[in-house]
């Protein structure tokens, strides 16, 4: 699923959020026309591109203010930090953002829930309000977002975006400009479902390549995906154990799966590893952690003894451990050929397995000493359930 994180009038949220004496009243940020307003300033008929003077005509109390964007885009930053808590891809557009969770279902069962707990976050944190919505593609999430706008929170299931689509007026859709839509408004076509009706050869002779991709989006499709430009800092798999426990073989086996589990982000990033850092937590909630450095590599058996390593010379208390860590950082990017030579085998093992998880799911290949927790932790066709999401930031 596909995430739309947009922040609620932006620019004037964030003048009100550092001026109380703004707050409850009309306020514009703009020189010349609306760049932002207020939902108060919005109530009295303003709109953001509104020439100010025609606004200051409509609201002779408006607050007008220049606005200044290094400010502005702290505030995004900080947005955008925790919402890469839990998305492992994103695109950020000024005040909007895609994060894409497809494939995280099995991390996060619930999706409205985990659009409450950002929503939460992002107003305890940075003491914004954004409007998330949810939905099986770029274009459906940014509708489910745009239909509950203030401070709102709406999951379009998988199978009703035709539904939601069809009573929709034509400008709704995406790359629908104003030209266009006037365009088919003079043909009496005015909602998506009268729009459906024309045949795609139509559109494609009356518009290229646009009246393809409007025939999609009538259709509630939208190819596009979202892109992860940066690197991640890191890339992190950590699970709370079901029943606190001290068993060597059981502990040895989590620390595999984990370090399988983020190795697989990993390779799949093209990323090879520099960093290492592994964390216990006891159950009476002392926490310990330890670092080390290798050779830059993408696989598992050159990490794995590094990490159960940390993880025993951290391990020296009488207490049962009821929380386990492992945080891959200082990433190198893979040189593209690779060298057949250093470690051809065992990576074309761990692309065999990666490739059979892609097409069966997670579960279908366990590796080494994982395979002491069969039966421990719940196992389902992802794999083995972590019990706290995992990150990559
Ligand atoms: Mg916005």
């Amino acid at each position: 699923m596909v995430f739309h994180i947009d922040v609620d009038a932006f620019f004037a949220s964030v003048e009100q959020l550092r001026d109380p004496r703004l707050r409850g009243r009309p306020v514009a940020v703009g020189s010349g026309v609306i760049a932002s307003c207020s939902y108060e300033a919005r109530a009295r008929g303003l709109a953001n591109g509104m020439p100010l003077h025609q606004a200051l005509r409509l609201c002779p109390d408006l607050v007008v203010l220049e606005g200044r964007h290094e400010i502005y885009r702290c505030f995004t930053a900080a947005i955008w930090e925790i919402c890469r808590r839990y998305a492992p891809a994103m695109e950020t557009f000024l005040d909007e953002a895609f994060c894409d969770f497809s494939g995280t279902e099995w991390i996060y069962p619930d999706f409205l829930d985990l659009g409450r707990r950002i929503r939460r976050e992002v107003r305890d944190e940075v003491g914004l309000a954004v409007t998330v919505g949810i939905a099986s593609n770029r274009m459906m999430s940014k509708i489910a977002a745009k239909s509950v706008k203030p401070d709102g929170l709406r999951l379009i299931p998988r199978g009703a975006e035709e539904a939601e689509l069809l009573p929709l007026p034509i400008e709704k859709l995406p790359g629908m400009g104003p030209k266009t839509s006037a365009l088919f408004r003079d043909m009496n076509v005015r909602t998506v479902r009268e729009f459906r009706e024309i045949p795609i050869e139509t559109l494609v002779a009356m518009l290229g390549k646009v009246g393809a991709a409007l025939h999609e989006r009538a259709r509630g499709r939208d190819t596009r995906v979202v892109r992860e430009d940066e690197v991640p800092k890191s890339i992190s798999r950590e699970t709370t154990l079901h029943a606190p426990t001290a068993d060597r073989a059981e502990l040895d086996g989590l620390m595999c799966y984990l370090v399988d589990r983020a190795m697989r982000a990993l390779r799949q990033l093209g990323l090879r590893v520099r960093t290492i850092r592994v964390s216990i937590r006891y159950s009476d909630w002392v926490q310990e952690e330890r670092s080390a450095s290798i050779a830059p590599t993408g696989i598992d058996e050159e990490v794995l003894p590094a990490a159960r390593r940390m993880m025993w010379e951290l391990y020296t208390r009488r207490v049962t451990l009821r929380h386990l860590g492992v945080v891959l950082s200082n990433f190198r990017i893979e040189e593209p050929q690779g060298n057949l030579f250093e470690d051809g085998k065992l990576k074309r093992l761990h692309e065999a397995v990666d490739r059979i998880r892609d097409k069966y799911g997670d579960g279908a290949v366990i590796l080494g000493r994982a395979i002491e927790l069969l039966g421990k932790l719940e196992n389902d066709s992802y794999g083995y359930v972590l019990r706290t999401p995992s990150l990559t930031k």
